[in-house]
């Protein structure tokens, strides 16, 4: 049993379910639930960081590596916990995919409340990039904005992320991942990062491992990072190898590089690594049923070399 994660948060909750005999999918739903209403973190669920006209708009997914299948949604406001949403879709419909008021209205059928996102303190954030740092003279008239694209390109360049992944090995050997985020901040409204992007932010595969991705969403989903990591081991490289093979296809993008992207990955075996496409190697946080709290790894970095 193990779980891993892209950040300090909830891995407890994950673990304690796993020794009560949680499923990969019940670890993965209590750690991301935990980092949605952690108000430490401030890119993920409660307290995210808001799109330019100040609306927190969530994304998650989940993956069972035993069946393949999943759920994912986008874009959904008001509900604080994406990842339980994501979890319906999987477990009830026949989609995979919901987004916007669609998504909304379902959580809202499934029973979820309603709560407001966007907290006092990221309102005050959200204001002062707006006016002090751009310079829009009336945050409300941004609505109406004929050019609102040029205010968010502004306004996210290179401006605020932050995404939890989870990754989850039960006692059986089955493994899911999950990734829930409030995205770019300042982002275009209905924008949708790699988070709730199958194969780009989160990918699990029982027979070879799972991976996740944060960073720069836009990248990931370019070169299908997650299950590209997953099909790297399903072709024999180890751990290792496949997330550096992973790393330099991002680093073969060019054009529109907006960030580094970190890919976290978790073999069948219970290995466990993260990387990173830029100059500094990231850490991740895992916890084994041993373990009294998490423990911090380093990882490893594959730098740019302009082509
Ligand atoms: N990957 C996320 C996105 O692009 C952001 C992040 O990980 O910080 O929305």
């Amino acid at each position: 049993m193990i779980v891993v994660c892209s950040g300090p948060y909830g891995l407890e909750e994950a673990m304690k379910t796993l020794k009560n005999g949680g499923s990969a999918i019940d670890a993965v739903e209590a750690g991301c639930r935990a980092v949605e209403s952690d108000l430490r973190d401030t890119g993920v669920g409660l307290g995210g960081a808001p799109n330019i006209l100040g609306v927190v708009e969530l994304d998650a997914q989940i993956m069972d590596g035993k069946t393949l299948n999943a759920g994912m949604v986008g874009c959904v406001s008001g509900y604080e916990h994406p990842i339980s949403i994501a979890r319906c879709v999987m477990e009830k419909l026949l989609h995979v995919f919901l987004v916007g008021k669609g998504a909304e209205r379902f959580a809202s059928e499934m029973g979820f409340e309603k709560t407001e996102l966007l907290t006092d303190s990221m309102r005050e954030i959200w204001l002062k990039r707006l006016c002090e740092e751009i310079g829009v003279a009336d945050p409300a008239a941004l609505e109406a904005h004929p050019e609102l694209w040029r205010m968010s390109k502004w306004a996210t360049d290179p401006y605020k992320m932050g995404t939890v992944n989870y990754l989850v090995q039960d006692a059986n050997g089955d493994i899911c991942s999950g990734v829930s985020t409030s995205g770019w901040g300042w982002k275009y409204p209905g924008r949708l990062g790699d988070s709730p992007v199958l194969g780009a932010g989160g990918y699990a595969d029982n027979r070879y491992g799972a991976a996740a991705c944060t960073g720069a969403g836009e990248m990931a989903i370019r070169v299908g990072s997650a299950r590209s990591v997953v099909v790297y081991m399903k072709m024999g490289l180890g751990i290792e190898q496949a997330v550096r093979e992973a790393l330099r296809d991002l680093n073969d993008l060019h054009d529109q590089r907006i960030g580094g992207v970190n890919v976290l990955a978790l073999d069948k075996d219970g290995n466990h690594l993260v990387g990173n496409s830029g100059d500094s190697p990231p850490s991740h946080w895992y916890m084994t049923p041993d373990m009294t709290e998490p423990a911090q790894k380093v990882g490893i970095c594959e730098p740019y070399k302009k082509g």
